[in-house]
C-alpha cells in the first residue's frame, strides 16, 4: 500500500465557464486558523457576510445568507422552500441551468409550465405573458446569465409580468453577480440565489441567496414540512439570523473566510468599476476572437461580459485545441454544452481572472495554435 503524492497541480489561468482565478488574499484568508462556528467572533463575521452580500445583491432582505454548498444547492433552497406538492411554478428555460430548475420543481411534487426559448436567445417576456393568461402559477423562474449559451437576459418586463400575476419573481444570478449589475430590489426579484466561483472569485463551495419580505411570508404559509432537512430555511435561518444562534449543521468556516475577504475585495474596487472592468476585457476579447473568425452566439444586445459564447470556425477541432491551451499554455476554457456540444467554445472572464492580460495571453496562444493549423 503506498500514500498518495503531496498535492502539486499545475498553476492554471482559468477562463472557461467557472471557476475562476482566485485572490491571492482569498487564500490567504482560508488558511486562518478555525473558530467554532457559534465563536461570538465567527457570528461577527457571519454578520459581515451577510451586510456584504445585501450590498451586492443591492438588497435591504434581512433573509440574505450563503448556503453551505454549491450554486446548485442555492437553486435547490429557493425552489423546495417555497414550492409545495400540486403548487405550479413557471420555468424559463434558455438553457441547461433553466432545464435544472424545471427538474427540481418537478421533485417537489410541483407541476412545470415550461417557456422556452432556442438556444441562444433570450427568453421572449410575450411567451411568458401568454403562459400567465392561462395559468396563475406560485412564482416564474429564470436565469440571469445563462452560463451554456452566453445570454445575458434582461428581467425587468417579466418581473412586471411576474408580479401582475401575482407570482414570485425568482432569478438565477450564479455567473451575473459580481460580474455585471444585479438589482434586486429595484427589479423586483423575490428570490434570488448565487454561487462563488464565477465572477465572485472564491473557490466553489457556497451560494449567495436573499429572500424578500414578501418570499418569507410564503414560506411561513406553507402547510407541508420542505422536503430537504439540510436545506429547510426553517431551520437554517435561526442558525445565520436568529436571536439565539442555534446549531443546524457546522457552518463550512474556511469557505465562509474566503467568501468575506472576496467580498471585501468587490467593495474596495467599487461594484461600478467591476463591471466596467469586465465590459471593458469583453470588448477587448470580442474584437481580438472576431477578428480571428470566431462569431458570438448571441446576438449583441443580449451578451454577456463575463462568459463569451463563440462558434468554433470550421475546419478546426475543437478538443484538440482546448487540449493544447491546457497542456501547452496553461489556460483552460469551456467546452460547448447540449446543442453546442463540439460546435462552441464558453470563454470566462470572470473576477480575477478577467485582466487585460488574460485576455491578451488567451489571444496570443490561440493565434500561434490556429495559425499552425
Ligand atoms: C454554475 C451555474 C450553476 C450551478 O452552480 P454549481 O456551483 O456548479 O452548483 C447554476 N446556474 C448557473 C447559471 C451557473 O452558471
Amino acid at each position: 500500500m503506498s500514500v498518495s503524492q503531496e498535492l502539486n497541480p499545475t498553476a492554471r489561468y482559468l477562463m472557461g465557464p467557472g471557476p475562476s482565478d482566485v485572490h491571492p488574499r482569498v487564500l490567504k484568508a482560508m488558511a486562518t486558523p478555525l473558530i467554532g462556528h457559534l465563536d461570538p467572533q465567527f457570528i461577527e463575521i457571519m454578520d459581515g457576510v451577510m451586510e456584504m452580500l445585501r450590498l451586492l445583491f443591492r438588497t435591504k432582505n434581512q433573509l440574505t445568507f450563503a448556503v453551505s454548498a454549491t450554486g446548485s444547492a442555492g437553486m435547490e433552497t429557493c425552489l423546495v422552500n417555497v414550492l409545495e406538492p400540486g403548487d405550479e411554478a413557471l420555468v424559463c428555460v434558455h438553457g441547461v441551468f433553466g432545464n435544472r430548475m424545471s427538474d427540481i420543481v418537478e421533485r417537489c411534487g410541483a407541476k412545470v409550465i415550461r417557456v422556452d426559448a432556442p438556444w441562444g436567445q433570450p427568453i421572449d417576456p410575450h411567451a411568458v405573458k401568454k403562459a400567465l393568461s392561462v395559468s396563475k402559477p406560485k412564482l416564474v423562474a429564470i436565469v440571469h446569465a445563462e452560463t451554456s449559451t452566453g445570454v445575458h437576459q434582461p428581467l425587468q418586463e417579466i418581473s412586471n409580468i411576474a408580479h401582475e400575476n401575482g407570482a414570485l419573481f425568482l432569478v438565477d444570478a450564479v455567473t451575473s453577480l459580481g460580474g455585471a449589475d444585479v438589482r434586486a430590489d429595484d427589479w423586483g426579484i423575490d428570490i434570488i440565489y448565487s454561487g462563488t466561483q464565477k465572477c465572485i472569485s472564491a473557490p466553489p463551495g457556497l451560494s449567495p441567496v436573499s429572500f424578500s419580505p414578501r418570499a418569507v411570508q410564503v414560506m411561513e404559509k406553507r402547510k407541508t414540512k420542505v422536503q430537504s432537512w439540510y436545506l429547510d430555511l426553517s431551520m437554517v435561518r435561526k442558525y445565520w439570523s436568529g436571536a439565539k444562534r442555534a446549531y443546524h449543521h457546522t457552518a463550512p468556516i474556511s469557505m465562509i473566510y474566503a467568501l468575506y475577504e472576496a467580498l471585501r475585495l468587490i467593495f474596495e474596487e467599487g461594484l461600478e468599476n467591476r463591471f466596467e472592468r469586465h465590459r471593458r476585457n469583453h470588448v477587448l476579447l470580442r474584437d481580438g476572437l472576431e477578428e480571428m473568425g470566431f462569431e458570438y452566439i448571441p446576438a449583441p444586445e443580449y451578451r454577456l461580459p463575463m462568459l463569451n459564447a463563440v462558434k468554433i470556425p470550421s475546419g478546426f477541432n475543437d478538443a484538440e485545441i482546448r487540449d493544447r491551451l491546457l497542456n501547452e499554455y496553461n489556460i483552460e476554457i469551456g467546452g460547448g454544452l447540449g446543442d453546442f456540444a463540439g460546435k462552441a467554445w464558453r470563454i470566462g472572464i470572470m473576477g480575477h481572472s478577467c485582466t487585460e492580460n488574460h485576455v491578451h495571453m488567451l489571444l496570443a496562444a490561440l493565434r500561434k495554435i490556429m495559425n499552425a493549423g
